[in-house]
């Protein structure tokens, strides 16, 4: 590996890893009692997922996406929130866990009447278990956070 290809990954992982920081800061930071869970960028044969028992965030992405996120950060040092249809695949895995985050930290067995609207419309569009009412809650009270509708969110994700 070049040291050209070695800079842009230490980039991206820095671009994704500042995007996080910023995002829970938003999110999560005022609640009281949470913690912010580790974020870990792999590369292997499991999922993207947040995990519950140990607060951790892993983000399962292969080099070349987290090099995606280098060029976001060249031009531009605040979160790229982008607005609309077509968010790299770092991104997307990025905001989708840390809505689990969110669900499992703020929501926390209150489902919104939308939140319960929107997994009856949306829920097959997930495999997987969590994403239930309280998934659906975090999406339709973050989703304005992009400057999105709520079903635009679900499409980004
Ligand atoms: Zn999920």
């Amino acid at each position: 590996m070049t040291n050209e290809m070695d800079n842009r990954l230490a980039q991206g992982r820095a671009v994704i890893q500042g995007t996080h920081d910023a995002i829970w800061r938003d999110w999560l930071s005022s609640t009281p009692g949470v913690s912010r869970a580790t974020l870990r960028l792999i590369y292997e044969c499991a999922s993207s997922g947040y995990r519950p028992e140990q607060n951790e965030l892993l983000l399962n992405l292969p080099e070349a996406n987290v090099e995606d996120a280098a060029d976001e950060g060249a031009h531009d040092q605040t979160p790229p929130l982008l607005a609309g249809i077509g968010w790299p695949a770092w991104k997307r895995e990025l905001v989708h866990e840390l809505l689990h985050e969110y669900q499992h930290k703020v929501v926390a067995g209150n489902a919104s009447v939308v939140g319960k609207a929107l997994e009856q419309k949306y829920r097959h569009c997930f495999d997987g278990p969590g994403h239930d009412a309280h998934f659906f809650t975090a999406i339709a009270e973050k989703a304005s956070y992009f400057g999105m509708s709520p079903e635009t969110l679900i499409m980004n994700l």
